[in-house]
């Protein structure tokens, strides 16, 4: 069974294998504090900046999830308010949750047929800027140029970006926000139970400033651990040491990049002769690496039951989209073979 489902999608097939060689070198048991630890997690963020193109600067953190980053950008980062501008149910979830916490938070709604404009406006008393940089729900994206540009037109604000389904996939030009945040069961290729949040110097003074200290995961309580390389809960160390054993065999972002918008372009291409409709029409609204397909909800639901017979399973729609899209993950996990064959399948369909 090959999984093109966007999260939990397909691991890397060295998995195993590097689940084998953490229990043969004890990998399973260490101590979060031991000295065998700290060399891993440093490891780690080595490779991820050095893969990835993260600034020096920066700092990584690790948590559980990207839902735990949504909560630690809320508690700790956000003072009063935080605008989110969303298109989609990801984005929506975000700003719900962070409503909890800042109810002073707003939202703002965009059309997912069209770009993020770049002139929104942002009041002078949000402190934090949220955007879903791959909104894995429809299947779109803001680009790096759009992300960059919000920032610069609102100094004010610190901007935090959701990139759960496209770190690790494609180019992300970290100096264009203050955070961004993954979890690891999507382009990464990994099991889930690890997220990732990468954070600019200035989000780091900004949390000092704010100096929030009433939660396990308080932004400063994990920088100050993060100094030496630790977090102050015990942090999933397989899947850290599954992330750097995947970081150090994967090619560097552009290559990675280049490989999944060559597919991206085939897959739409396919859909195109096919006679399947993508969602999203814009080419610049599109996402690389989460493609969403619309249809009648019976053609789908046979569709999705008879490519399961035939070995692949294709994402389900998401929220609003359930019944009447299905979704195709381009993680750089899924092979060319693979691609050709769920290819050969929808075309026989
Ligand atoms: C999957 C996903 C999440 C949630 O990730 P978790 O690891 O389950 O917390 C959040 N945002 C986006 C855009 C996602 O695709």
């Amino acid at each position: 069974m090959i999984s093109f489902y966007p999260g939990p999608s397909r691991v890397h097939d060295e998995i195993p294998r590097y689940v084998n060689d953490a229990a043969r070198l004890g990998i399973l048991s260490i101590n979060h504090r031991s000295d065998v630890f700290v060399e891993l997690s440093k490891t780690t963020i080595r490779l991820l900046k050095e893969k990835l193109n993260i600034p020096k600067q920066y700092t990584v953190l690790f948590t559980s999830s990207a839902t735990e980053c949504w909560e630690i950008i809320a508690q700790s980062l956000v003072r009063k308010k935080s605008i989110h501008f969303y298109n989609g149910a990801f984005g929506e979830k975000w700003f719900t949750y962070t409503q909890r916490l800042k109810p002073d938070s707003v939202g703002v709604n965009f059309d997912y047929q069209h770009t993020l404009k770049t002139s929104v406006t942002v009041p002078n008393d949000a402190q934090v800027i949220c955007i879903t940089q791959n909104e894995t729900s429809n299947g779109t994206q803001v680009s790096n140029t759009i992300i960059r540009a919000i920032k610069k037109n609102n100094q004010h604000a610190l901007v935090a970006v959701d990139a759960t389904s496209s770190m690790g996939g494609i180019v992300l030009d970290f100096k264009a926000a203050d955070i961004w945040f993954a979890s690891v069961q999507k382009c990464f290729g990994l099991p889930a139970g690890l997220g990732l949040m990468v954070c600019s110097p200035r989000a780091v003074e900004e949390a000092k400033l704010n100096s929030e200290r009433n939660h396990y995961n308080s932004f400063i309580f994990m920088n100050e651990m993060m100094q030496n390389w630790q977090t102050p809960f015990t942090p999933n160390v397989l899947g850290i040491y599954l992330l750097m054993r995947v970081l150090k065999n994967s090619p560097t972002i552009k290559e990675t990049h280049q490989k999944i918008l060559a597919r991206a372009e085939r897959w739409r291409l396919f859909f195109e002769e096919q006679k399947f409709t993508m969602l999203v029409s814009s080419d610049r609204a599109r996402s690389h690496t989460v493609l969403v397909l619309q249809g009648e909800p019976e053609f789908i639901l046979a569709l999705k039951r008879k490519a399961k017979k035939a070995g692949f399973i294709v994402g389900d729609g998401y929220g609003s989209l359930k019944s009447t899209t299905f979704r195709v993950a381009n993680f750089p996990a899924l092979k060319d073979k693979e691609v050709n064959a769920l290819m050969k399948f929808l075309k026989n369909y």
